[in-house]
Order: structure tokens, then C-alpha cells, then sequence
């Protein structure tokens, strides 16, 4: 757990009793705060009673009294499309609000750390997608070069949950916009920015607002190294923004296709080679074809943006390319569970959207692709120039005969049940052959979530690679 500085003695209210607002709340009162508690849900209200702490309804007259800072959750609504009634309640006030990350920001560093010998950092990733792969593949190349590290935020566990930082090591932060938007201190010593496309844009009024919460952590506390994906135009303003010129090494662009030859330092991928330029000139390259834990071009941009992060730590090329090479993904994101007879099972069950299938659409072939659960709006239309690779569709789920309609010369199957389109494609594929769950649909007809979705793929997959 990370003491908080700043709050000894002091009334703080925290909003949101999940896993960061319980976290936060347990935190501040080891630190010395009142804490008082709300969760609009009487289950979470529950939890927390159990775990001793003071409920508190800020709801009533003169209930922000003496509160010094109200720490919010980053589910709740604090200002688009409507601010939860609690937090207009202090806005109104003037009541400062926070959140975790901003906590944590305020108390990382400690007068321990003046005996070390490596002053520890903290690298924090944001962007629309690839946050968790490429936070997960510092962690995993950090681990692979022996240098200590704890991953928090919106993966692994809250930023106030962890330990102390120990001598030389690295905190990775995945944060979301909801988390850079609130944070009053966001300070890491590298920050990253993977990429943007339109998401929650209903928390945000719009791109404009989800690109301005993103752009926080880049700007509030100004970063040692911004390693900023510039494959958009909005990375591509960012870098600018942030350098003083193209020759500013502060700025690392990294780009999945484009060359980046131009600038101080660069970082990209083309054709499954990654380059890394300084000055006009390639210092580095990796063949990432092989990696079977990254594929696709959106993994070969995660792969820069981590290589970049590490490069800015001073961790040495050939050590990252060795790591690079056993990382496994992240489980339900084109995750390879294994081979058998030369055909690749490759678990994709976090596609629950078009956009994110037609990603892993691309990143292989001959795919013997399992789709379908409940469909979203439009279906499976969007993807009509994706299927190229498709060697034949295994339909699941509700969606089964609407995707059907929507798949043109693509041969198919309706299979209904994920155990029935296992069985299919593992009687149909050939060697070189991939059997791909990219669902490109909600799982809510036939599984709890993704993940469950997904285990259950899996469990066919390894009963048939063990028989
Ligand atoms: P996040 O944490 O930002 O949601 P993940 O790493 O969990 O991102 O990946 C979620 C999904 O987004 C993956 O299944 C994949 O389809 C897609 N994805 C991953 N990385 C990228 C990327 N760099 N660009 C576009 N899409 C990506």
C-alpha cells in the first residue's frame, strides 16, 4: 500500500467503492485521513462496511463540512453527459475533487528513496487501444531484463495498492481518460499515447474532449520522454505540441507502417521489422513476424510504443529484442493458445466490436474465423472488404444467421455453440491454418462476458491439442 502524503488529520470523502475507491479509502485512513465513503450501490456499501469503514450520504445539507477533497471513482459520471449528483454537490461547494492517480502522483516518491541507487519511475500508458497489451509488455520485458517493476492502474491492481517503490524499480500505470481527466498531479517520468479513435465519447462531449483528457498526461506535469503514437492526426498535433521542433529527442514517435526517418527519435514498424532512428540515422531492428505473442499491425504498434518506453530507460536494444520473443499476450487478444498439426488456435475473444475484429482479420491468414454471440448495431456489414483471409466462418450465437447474411462469397457454417464450431474447424482446418475467435459481437447471449467466452474456446482448444 502507498502512504498518502498531504491528508494526516484531515476529512476526505471517496466516491465509488470498487476496487480503486476501496483501495483509496483503506489507503488514506493508514495515512492518517477520516475517511468517509459512498457507493450508490447497496452491495458495494456492504463491502465496505465490512471492511470498517464510515459510510457517509453526501447527498444531505452541510454533508461536504469539513471535506477537504473528494476522491471519485473513475465509472462515475463528473461532468458529461451529466455529473453524478454528488460530485455537482461539490463543484458547487468548491470542494477539490481528485482521484487515485492523483494521490498516488502526490505521495510516490519518498525521502527513502534518497538511498537508493536508482531513483525509481514510472512509466504510464494511455491511448484508445492497445493500453493493457502495451503496459503488459513493458511489465513482461522489464521482468526479462531483471529490473524490478509492479504494474497498476487499469490493469493488475489499483495505483494505491501497490508497494512501495524499491530501489531502481519501474511502476507501469495503464490509465483510461476518466483517470487522466480528474488526476490534480499526473507525473510520470515517460508517458505514452498509443493512439485515438472515437470511444466513451458520451463522458467526454465528443473527440475534442476525449483527445483533451488524454493530452493531461502529457502536458500537466511535462514528462521526462512522451512516446506518442503519430499514426493519427491527433498524435501527430500532440508530438509537435510537445517538442520544440522535430529535433527535440524529448518526443519519441513511434508508427505502425509509416517511416519515420525525420526526427531526433523514432520508433516504427513496416513489413513486421521494427526500426528505431536517432538523428537520420537506424540505430536498431527487430523482425517481429516471428513474435507469436504480438501479431497484427496494432500488436507491431504496441511493440514500438513499449520499445520506445524502455529505449527512454536506457534498457539496450538486444535485451528488449529478447524479451520481445517470449512474451505470450495477454489472454482473450489474439492470443495464440497453441498449435497442433501446423494449425494455429488463436483466442480473440475481446473483439466484441467490428473494429477490433477487422484488426486480427488482418493480422493473419487462411483464418478459419469463429464469430457471432449478440451482435451490435450494423452487425458484421463494416467488415465486408476484411474477409480476404477467410477461408470459411464457424457462426456462433444469436448473430449466427444475421452474419451469415452479411458475409458474401465467404463459405460458412451456423454452428450455434462454441463447442460445435471447435469441433468444425478442427475437422476442416489444413496445415498452415488458423482457427481464429474474433467474435466481432457481445457474448451476452451465451456467456456472463468476453473472458468467459473466451476460457470456454480455450478449454475446447486445449482438450482437443491433449487428446
Ligand atoms: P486497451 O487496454 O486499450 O483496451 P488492449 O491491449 O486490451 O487495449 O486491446 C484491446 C483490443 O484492442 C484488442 O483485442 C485488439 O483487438 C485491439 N488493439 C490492441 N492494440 C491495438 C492498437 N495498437 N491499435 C488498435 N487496436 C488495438
Amino acid at each position: 500500500m502507498i502512504p498518502i502524503l498531504g491528508y494526516d488529520g484531515k476529512v476526505v470523502g471517496v466516491l465509488g467503492l470498487g476496487r480503486s475507491g476501496l483501495a483509496a479509502a483503506k489507503a488514506l485512513e493508514a495515512s492518517g485521513a477520516m475517511v468517509l465513503a459512498w457507493d450508490d450501490h447497496e452491495t458495494a456499501r456492504g463491502k465496505a462496511l465490512e471492511q470498517g469503514l464510515n459510510l457517509h450520504d453526501f447527498i444531505r445539507n452541510g454533508a461536504f463540512d469539513g471535506v477537504e477533497v473528494l476522491i471519485v471513482s473513475p465509472g462515475i459520471a463528473h461532468l458529461y453527459p451529466t455529473p453524478h449528483p454528488v460530485i455537482a454537490r461539490a463543484l458547487a461547494l468548491g470542494v477539490a475533487i481528485d482521484n487515485d492517480i492523483g494521490l498516488f502522483f502526490r505521495s510516490f516518491a519518498t525521502e527513502t528513496w534518497n538511498d537508493y541507487e536508482t531513483a525509481p519511475r514510472v512509466i504510464a500508458v494511455t491511448g484508445a487501444n492497445g493500453k493493457s497489451t502495451t503496459s503488459a509488455l513493458i511489465a513482461h520485458i522489464l521482468e526479462e531484463v531483471g529490473r524490478p517493476w509492479q504494474l497498476a492502474g487499469n490493469i493488475g491492481r489499483g495505483v494505491l495498492d501497490i508497494e512501495p517503490a524499491r530501489d531502481g524499480e519501474v511502476v507501469v500505470l495503464e490509465l483510461s481518460s476518466y483517470q487522466t481527466e480528474l488526476a490534480r498531479a499526473l507525473t510520470p517520468d515517460v508517458a505514452v499515447f498509443t493512439n485515438l479513435s472515437p470511444d466513451h465519447l458520451d463522458r467526454h462531449a465528443g473527440m475534442g474532449g476525449y483527445f483533451s483528457a488524454k493530452r493531461r498526461l502529457f502536458t500537466e506535469g511535462g514528462p521526462d520522454r512522451a512516446v506518442i503514437g503519430v499514426d493519427e492526426l491527433e498524435g501527430q498535433f500532440l508530438a509537435n505540441q510537445l517538442g520544440a521542433s522535430a529535433a527535440d529527442d524529448r518526443v519519441i514517435r513511434i508508427s505502425s507502417g509509416q517511416k519515420l526517418d525525420n526526427f531526433a527519435w523514432s520508433v516504427f514498424v513496416r513489413k513486421g521489422f521494427l526500426a528505431e532512428w536517432r538523428r537520420g540515422k537506424q540505430v536498431a531492428s527487430i523482425d517481429l513476424r516471428q513474435v507469436q505473442g504480438l501479431p497484427g499491425a496494432h500488436n507491431h504498434q504496441n511493440a514500438a510504443a513499449a520499445y520506445a518506453a524502455l529505449r527512454a530507460l536506457g534498457v539496450g536494444p538486444k535485451q528488449i529484442e529478447a524479451a520481445l520473443a517470449s512474451f505470450a499476450g495477454l489472454p482473450h487478444r489474439s492470443q495464440t493458445i497453441g498449435t497442433k498439426n501446423c494449425v494455429r488456435f488463436v483466442n480473440d475473444s475481446k473483439a466484441t466490436n467490428v473494429d477490433s475484429a477487422r484488426k486480427a482479420l488482418a493480422a493473419f491468414e487462411n483464418i478459419r474465423w469463429i464469430a457471432g454471440g449478440q451482435a451490435k448495431e450494423g452487425g458484421i456489414s463494416a467488415l465486408s472488404n476484411d474477409l480476404g483471409a477467410v477461408v470459411k466462418a464457424y457462426l456462433i450465437g444469436d448473430a449466427a444467421h444475421a452474419f451469415a447474411q452479411s458475409l458474401g462469397a465467404t463459405q460458412y457454417e451456423i454452428c450455434t455453440t462454441m463447442a460445435q464450431a471447435v469441433e468444425a474447424a478442427v475437422r476442416d482446418a489444413k496445415a498452415g491454418d488458423v482457427v481464429l475467435l474474433s467474435p466481432a459481437a457481445a457474448s451476452f447471449d451465451q456467456y456472463d462476458n468476453f473472458e468467459k467466452r473466451g476460457d470456454d474456446f480455450a478449454a475446447h482448444v486445449q482438450a482437443y491439442l491433449e487428446a
